[in-house]
């Protein structure tokens, strides 16, 4: 599946004595564009008031005009890449937001999902509290400002006290970059150092990319708040057990990104053989859907000893795809960006493995290119389990209506997607690919078992 689920958010931030860290973080939002594609956007300070730049669209668009990045000058930066779960997709919603308040300057950059914030803006609200965006991100600054406590990082602790569901948070003000990651976990966030330079990303690209070394994760609960004094960690929340998204490696990370201590390539990697352990297909080629496939189909093809090859190549010049309001324009999608080759898989019963089917929707056009292309089998392998539930933490899926496998059974979905055979890999074959310990992982939308009630 290519691009059908949409990650929330990439956060990036740095704190060195230097001016120009609006250029790092540039580049650092760079290698996390595929985390968020709506909007980018930068605040900056040099100690003397937060200044930021914020727009619809890719980084490289954002920030083409030079002027953008000059006017960012600072010893501290915070950026951020976006595209909406919650709140309306505009530039009301980009982030970084910044606030003035009693305490100061204060800026925030947040990956993740709240699940409790309706309910406590209903309450500010009738309180006379004056929302200018829709994201949930907002009422954790209106939380901050309303603290009682003196030091702004108790303030932000009060605040955050108060919220639940899915943050790895960066705050910035005038003196201080200040990173948090929500008690499970359930979003990367990483620290890294380039000299004397502290950095924290959501994901390892970006760290490598500007030349810093990666240090190690932010600590499910803990809080790292950097200063003039250096570096001060301590572990704020507290809880049994984690949950970090198990999505996050089977389909949304970099495959050069260590996510959760793992390397996303290899673990893929070994996804699929575990996938090819569990079904053992009489077939001529293996061929990934590009690109999130091509790790898992690696390892398939290595596990089964069925040659490897790329039969489907995918158009990376075609425009963003995320707006794509109805079924006619989604099946355009797939066409303009998949194409497949077919010399290699004319005459051949193929294993195509991908990573995930959400609606359907996409598998079958896939499945219909290749047979109209010469393929005379196609078995379609999964490398996760059936995606049946909705996400409440910051991944776009759909409601559980539209999941195809909440609504349909296997033989269905393969008459449907019009695959000689169709296969997912098992949750517990999942588990044991990525070497999951127990209460580590959140897998919710494959089980159901959320860990953190929804109530909003
Ligand atoms: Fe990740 Fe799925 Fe859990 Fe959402 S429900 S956080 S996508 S594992």
């Amino acid at each position: 599946m290519y691009g059908s689920l949409k990650e929330e958010c990439g956060v990036f931030g740095i704190y060195s004595d230097k001016l120009d860290n609006a250029k790092l973080t540039m580049y650092g939002l760079f290698a996390m564009q595929h985390r968020g594609q709506e909007s980018a956007g930068i605040a900056s300070t040099d100690g003397y008031g937060i200044s930021s730049h914020k727009e619809m669209g890719l980084v490289s668009s954002v920030f083409a005009d030079e002027r953008n990045l000059e006017k960012l000058k600072g010893n501290i930066a915070i950026g951020h890449v976006r595209y909406s779960t919650t709140g309306a997709s505009g530039v009301i919603n980009a982030q970084p937001l910044v606030i003035r308040h009693s305490k100061g300057d204060l800026a925030i950059a947040h990956n993740g999902n709240l699940v409790n914030t309706d309910s406590i803006k209903e309450k500010l609200e009738k309180q006379g509290s004056i929302f200018q965006t829709s994201n949930d991100t907002e009422v954790i600054l209106h939380l901050v400002a309303r603290s009682l406590k003196d030091a702004i990082e108790d303030s932000i602790l009060d605040a955050l006290s108060q919220v639940k569901g899915a943050y790895s948070i960066l705050f910035m003000t005038n003196n201080k970059l200040i990173a948090v990651r929500d008690p499970l976990g359930m979003r990367p966030l990483v620290l890294g150092k380039k000299g004397d330079s502290y950095i924290f990303a959501s994901e390892t690209p970006a760290l490598d990319l500007v030349g810093a070394e990666y240090i190690r994760e932010v600590e499910p609960g803990e809080m790292i708040i950097i200063d003039k004094n250096g570096m001060d960690a301590k572990k704020v929340f507290h809880r049994e057990r984690t949950a970090k998204c198990i999505f996050e490696l089977i389909y949304f990370g970099r495959p050069d990104s260590n996510l959760f201590s793992r390397n996303v390539h290899l673990l893929r990697k070994e996804v699929g053989r575990q996938l090819a352990r569990e079904n053992k297909i009489d077939a001529d080629l293996v061929i990934p859907v590009p690109d999130s496939g091509v790790s898992s189909a690696l390892g398939y093809a290595e596990e089964s000893g069925i040659p490897y090859e790329f039969g489907i190549m995918r158009n990376h010049y075609v425009g963003r795809t995320f707006i794509q309001p109805n079924q006619l324009d989604r099946e355009l999608g797939v066409k303009k960006k998949l194409s497949p080759i077919p010399d290699v898989i004319r005459g051949k019963r193929i294993v195509v493995v991908d990573d995930s089917i959400v609606r359907g929707t996409t598998s079958r056009k896939i499945v219909k290119l290749l047979k109209k292309a010469g393929a005379k089998e196609i078995h379609l392998l999964i490398a996760a389990p059936p995606v049946t539930f909705p996400c409440y933490y910051g991944i776009d899926l759909p409601t559980r209506k539209e999941l195809i496998a909440a609504t349909h059974t296997l033989e269905e979905i393969r008459k449907y997607i019009l695959a000689d055979s169709l296969a997912y890999l098992s949750i517990e074959g999942l588990h044991k690919a990525v070497k999951a310990e127990k209460n580590e992982f959140c897998d919710a939308c494959f089980t159901g078992n959320y860990p953190v009630k929804f109530t909003k």
